[in-house]
Formats: C-alpha cells, sequence, structure tokens
C-alpha cells in the first residue's frame, strides 16, 4: 500500500496552495506487527511538515494582509526580510518574515513611531507559541524537569528539549502568572453580599539546597474557597518580596475585598494564619482544624483503654473511662472549659493512682503525657477553638483536610523528599505557583484569553 499526503490550504483571498507532505509505503508481504498503520516516527515528520506548511502559509497570509496601510488603504513596501526561529509544539522553524515600511500618508505620526513594522511580532513575543510554553510549563510542574523534556520529545516534533529549557520556561510562566494577576482587574461579585471566603492553610517541608544553609523549606499551601469557586495556591516565603500580597492577589481573584471577613482554617502553627492576617490586613476568623484535635483526643482514648486493661490496674475504671469518653463530646460542642477541666480531674486522678506495678506506672504515664499533650495543645489555641458541631450543621468547613490534599498535589507529588531533589526557594516557588495553576486549570484558561 502506498500512501500519499497532501494538504491543501485557501488562504483569505481565494488563493489555494497544495502541499505535498511526503508518502508512507506499507508492504503487504512482509507486514511485521510493528508495520501496522502509522507509526510515532512517521506521525512525527508528518506532523513536523504539516506544521511547517500551515506556518508558511500563514505568515504569507499575515505578511499581506498587514501591507495595506489601515489608514489610506495603499499598500506599503517590503523594508527587508528578516530570519526568524519560531518555536511551536511541532517543530522549530527558521522562516523569513517581512518587515513593512510605514506608510507615508500618516508621515507626522511616523516620525514618532519611525522604523519598519515587523507583523509578525505580536504573535510570537517570546519566538515561541503559547501552546509550547504552556506545555513546558505544566509538563515541569508535574514532573523532573529532565523527565518533562523527554516527554515532550518523545510525542512531539519540537525541537531538542534539555531539563533547563524547561525549567527556564517554567520560570517564565510562573512570573506570567504573579504578573498578569497583579495587573488584572478586580473582578466585581454579582451577589450583593460579599462572598464568604474560608482559606484553608497548611505546610509542606522539602529538601533545601545546601547552599542555604537549611535543611528543609516551608511551602506554604492551600486553598481558597467562596460558595461556589474554589482556588488553589502555593508559595515560598523566603522567595517571595511580599508572600501577603501575592495572598492577597489570589483572594482577590475569588472576590474578596478589603474590609471583608475570612476564615482560616489551619492546625496550631500560628505562622500560617498570620500570612493571611497581613494579607487581609486585620480581620481574620482563625479556627483550629478540628481533625488535629480528634486525633489528640483518639490518642488520650487509647491510653486511657490500654491503663484499663493493665493487670496491675488499682483505681475505679469508670472515674477514667468516662472523662475520656466526654472529652471529645466536650470540645465537638465547643464546651472549652469543661474539657479542660474534666482533662486536669483526669490527669489528677492519674496522680493519685499509687501503684508499684511496673506495666501499670508505664499506662499512666502515658494517659499523663497525652493528656498534658492535648491540654496544652488547647490552652495555647483557646481563641481558634470554636463549637465544631454548630459549624457542621450549618454546613460550614471544619477541617483542613482539604488543603492536606493541596500539601499532596502542590508539595509532595513533585517536590516531596522521596523524590530526592533539592531546592532553591525560589525554584520551589515558581513549580508551586505553576502546579496550583495547573491544578486549578488557569494556566489553560490565561492562554486560552490571551490567544483569544
Ligand atoms: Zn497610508
Amino acid at each position: 500500500m502506498e500512501v500519499r499526503i497532501i494538504v491543501e490550504t485557501t488562504l483569505e483571498n481565494g488563493t489555494t496552495k497544495r502541499h505535498h507532505l511526503g508518502r508512507l509505503s506499507r508492504t503487504f508481504r512482509p507486514t511485521q506487527p510493528e508495520g501496522f498503520g502509522l507509526l510515532l516516527e512517521d506521525a512525527k515528520t508528518i506532523l513536523g511538515q504539516l506544521q511547517k506548511a500551515i506556518l508558511l502559509d500563514q505568515i504569507e497570509e499575515i505578511s499581506q494582509a498587514s501591507r495595506i496601510c489601515p489608514d489610506c488603504d495603499g499598500v506599503r513596501a517590503i523594508h527587508d526580510y528578516r530570519s526568524r526561529v519560531l518555536d511551536t509544539l511541532f517543530g522549530r522553524f527558521e522562516v523569513k518574515v517581512p518587515r513593512i515600511r510605514r506608510c507615508a500618508c500618516n508621515a507626522k505620526s511616523d516620525v514618532v513611531l519611525g522604523g519598519p513594522l515587523s507583523p509578525l511580532a505580536h504573535f510570537f513575543p517570546d519566538r515561541s507559541t503559547p501552546e509550547l510554553r504552556r506545555l513546558q510549563a505544566e509538563l515541569g510542574a508535574r514532573h523532573s524537569f529532565r523527565e518533562a523534556a523527554r516527554i515532550l520529545e518523545t510525542f512531539r516534533p519540537c525541537a531538542k528539549q534539555v531539563n533547563t529549557s524547561v525549567r527556564n520556561r517554567l520560570g517564565k510562566v510562573a512570573r506570567e502568572i504573579c504578573d498578569s494577576e497583579l495587573t488584572e482587574p478586580l473582578v466585581p461579585s454579582a451577589a450583593e453580599e460579599a462572598p464568604a471566603l474560608t482559606v484553608f492553610l497548611d505546610g509542606a517541608h522539602i529538601r533545601c539546597r545546601p547552599e542555604y544553609q537549611k535543611r528543609h523549606l516551608d511551602v506554604v499551601v492551600g486553598k481558597i474557597e467562596s460558595h461556589d469557586k474554589c482556588r488553589r495556591f502555593g508559595l515560598v516565603q523566603q522567595a517571595v518580596l511580599s508572600p501577603a500580597s501575592q495572598l492577597r492577589q489570589d483572594l482577590r481573584a475569588l472576590g474578596w475585598d478589603r474590609g471583608k471577613t475570612v476564615t482560616v482554617i489551619s492546625d496550631g502553627e500560628p505562622a500560617l494564619p498570620n500570612l493571611v492576617r497581613g494579607a487581609v490586613g486585620g480581620k481574620v476568623r482563625h479556627i483550629l482544624d478540628w481533625w488535629h484535635i480528634s486525633m489528640r483526643i483518639q490518642h488520650i482514648e487509647n491510653a486511657v483503654k490500654g491503663l484499663l486493661q493493665v493487670r496491675g490496674f488499682s483505681g475505679i475504671p469508670v472515674l477514667f473511662k468516662r472523662p475520656a469518653e466526654a472529652l471529645r463530646w466536650y470540645l465537638w460542642h465547643g464546651k472549652v472549659l469543661t474539657a479542660t477541666t474534666s482533662l486536669q480531674w483526669l490527669m489528677v486522678d492519674c496522680a493519685r493512682l499509687g501503684t508499684d506495678d511496673r506495666v501499670a506506672t508505664e499506662a499512666v504515664r502515658r494517659v499523663q503525657a497525652r493528656c498534658r499533650d492535648l491540654y496544652s495543645y488547647l490552652a495555647n489555641n483557646m481563641d481558634n477553638l470554636t463549637d465544631y458541631g454548630r459549624r457542621q450543621r450549618a454546613g460550614l468547613p471544619i477541617s483542613s483536610s482539604r488543603a492536606e490534599g493541596c500539601v499532596d498535589d502542590i508539595g509532595n507529588t513533585r517536590m516531596g523528599k522521596r523524590r530526592r531533589m533539592r531546592w532553591s526557594p525560589k525554584g520551589a516557588h515558581r513549580v508551586a505557583v505553576v502546579r496550583a495553576a495547573v491544578l486549578d486549570g488557569r494556566l489553560t484558561g490565561a492562554y486560552q484569553r490571551a490567544a483569544a
């Protein structure tokens, strides 16, 4: 079998062009399984040629159209031809692009503007197509840079990719994301009321490169949710001039406006809600994540259960069992003082429990340690506890588990400790920014808007 590939393009002025892209032969008799259908290498060659044919025709069309002066409809002269290298997803091409002289009809402004016009500069600001840039950034945010380069090269007839070019491209795209959000106008929310925003915050630890004199870097990751939208974010505080203003951009994108209250749900680390406080300039309602409390209660329940099972236990079981069980109920319903009192009584009862048995002493110590742990956790976060039961019945979030999903998605999958990579603050920040945008589908959206 012989396959001939012919492409026909029709320009806007009606000219039709035919391009012969080449031929494939699939001989019948000695056909091997790997000679069946279109192969990757053939497809890559054909795609490259197809891209070239379309690109050349398009450049011709654009150049012809831009020769017409918009003011007087006269034809402007071609000044010279310049060769340009254009990077696309389907190959790198060197093309001859005309530069066009300015028209004499508008001589005054020509003095100001000067120089010949370059009609293609608008289409390829970075000498590459937006699609290629987006894909490089996206793959670089999902895989190691070396792996991303390999994937691109395997499936696309694009120019040779190396890890550094993918990394640099990702850096540029990350900067574009940050800058576009700085200039993006505030979207006025349709609803009269401000949307209630909840920020779920958590941190991921990643390995730091040795020259920064630290073992680990903290990546702040999280998710901002309003009633109908959500947006992920990731940032490394050392890498940005003002982490607070960066976060403010993300809040703005979801309709936050100055003076509106934001709810933050995170674990007990004060640095995270403080970051949001800096971003919104005050008014932040911080709620301690229920899961972290629940886990500590569970530890106490288990320790008490262990104590009651010890053979040398000499106390009254119900004195230990009941407070341990009641703790969860009190805290769930926001009865913090009652909970701390019952916690204190539990500790007192443990101290009273005089026993010579080594195993029993060990079990008592464990209960006391767990109680102290919860007690200091509650004491440190007294202001951030709430009636979790009521919140949940009202359909409000009580746990930062959604942020923990982000920790995996943004931090650990790409930069986790298992991947054995070390990061500079800036590098980690860029990957976190692009990854959050990729996960939100913002990267494709931004480029689609730019292309429209
Ligand atoms: Zn003119």
